[in-house]
Protein backbone atom coordinates (compact mmCIF):
# COMPACT_ATOMS: atom_id res chain seq x y z
CA UNK A 1 0.00 0.00 0.00
CA UNK A 2 1.45 3.03 -0.72
CA UNK A 3 1.98 5.75 2.29
CA UNK A 4 3.24 9.02 3.10
CA UNK A 5 6.59 9.67 3.17
CA UNK A 6 6.14 11.29 6.73
CA UNK A 7 4.46 8.58 8.17
CA UNK A 8 7.15 7.60 10.32
CA UNK A 9 8.02 10.78 11.74
CA UNK A 10 4.24 12.70 11.14
CA UNK A 11 3.33 13.83 15.05
CA UNK A 12 -0.56 13.14 13.77
CA UNK A 13 -0.12 9.97 12.58
CA UNK A 14 1.66 8.78 15.61
CA UNK A 15 -0.87 10.36 17.62
CA UNK A 16 -4.11 8.88 16.16
CA UNK A 17 -3.29 5.84 13.78
CA UNK A 18 -4.54 3.92 17.16
CA UNK A 19 -7.89 6.00 17.04
CA UNK A 20 -9.95 4.32 15.13
CA UNK A 21 -12.93 6.86 15.56
CA UNK A 22 -14.76 7.51 12.61
CA UNK A 23 -13.24 10.53 11.65
CA UNK A 24 -9.37 9.74 12.61
CA UNK A 25 -9.76 6.47 10.39
CA UNK A 26 -11.12 8.60 7.65
CA UNK A 27 -8.53 10.92 7.36
CA UNK A 28 -5.99 8.25 7.60
CA UNK A 29 -7.04 6.12 5.09
CA UNK A 30 -7.76 9.54 2.94
CA UNK A 31 -4.39 11.23 3.56
CA UNK A 32 -2.06 9.28 5.08
CA UNK A 33 -1.89 5.78 3.63
CA UNK A 34 -4.79 7.22 0.42
CA UNK A 35 -5.06 9.48 -2.80
CA UNK A 36 -5.14 12.33 -0.87
CA UNK A 37 -1.39 11.86 0.66
CA UNK A 38 0.21 15.19 -1.62
CA UNK A 39 -3.03 17.26 -0.65
CA UNK A 40 -2.20 16.98 3.34
CA UNK A 41 -2.14 20.79 4.67
CA UNK A 42 0.05 19.19 7.12
CA UNK A 43 3.17 19.12 4.58
CA UNK A 44 1.78 22.70 3.17
CA UNK A 45 2.91 23.89 7.17
CA UNK A 46 6.21 22.03 7.12
CA UNK A 47 7.13 24.00 3.69
CA UNK A 48 5.74 27.32 5.12
CA UNK A 49 6.54 27.60 8.59
CA UNK A 50 10.20 24.61 8.04
CA UNK A 51 9.24 23.37 11.33
CA UNK A 52 6.19 20.40 11.79
CA UNK A 53 2.18 21.54 12.36
CA UNK A 54 0.91 20.93 15.94
CA UNK A 55 -0.11 17.46 16.45
CA UNK A 56 -3.70 17.84 16.56
CA UNK A 57 -3.51 19.85 13.34
CA UNK A 58 -5.65 17.03 10.70
CA UNK A 59 -4.58 16.76 6.97
CA UNK A 60 -7.37 19.10 6.34
CA UNK A 61 -5.27 21.99 8.52
CA UNK A 62 -8.39 21.97 11.11
CA UNK A 63 -7.29 21.31 14.44
CA UNK A 64 -9.04 18.71 16.48
CA UNK A 65 -10.26 19.30 19.80
CA UNK A 66 -11.19 16.00 20.79
CA UNK A 67 -11.47 17.46 24.60
CA UNK A 68 -13.90 20.30 23.18
CA UNK A 69 -17.73 19.62 23.24
CA UNK A 70 -18.41 22.54 20.94
S1 LIG B 1 -1.11 13.65 8.29
FE1 LIG B 1 -0.22 14.31 6.33
S2 LIG B 1 1.97 14.43 6.71
FE2 LIG B 1 1.08 13.19 8.33
S3 LIG B 1 1.26 11.06 7.62
FE3 LIG B 1 -0.77 11.81 7.06
S4 LIG B 1 -0.54 12.57 4.97
FE4 LIG B 1 1.49 12.41 5.86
Amino acid sequence: MERCELLETCGFFRKYEKDWSSACKGMISTYCVGPKMNECKRKDYRKQHGAPPPVDMMPTGQILRAAESD
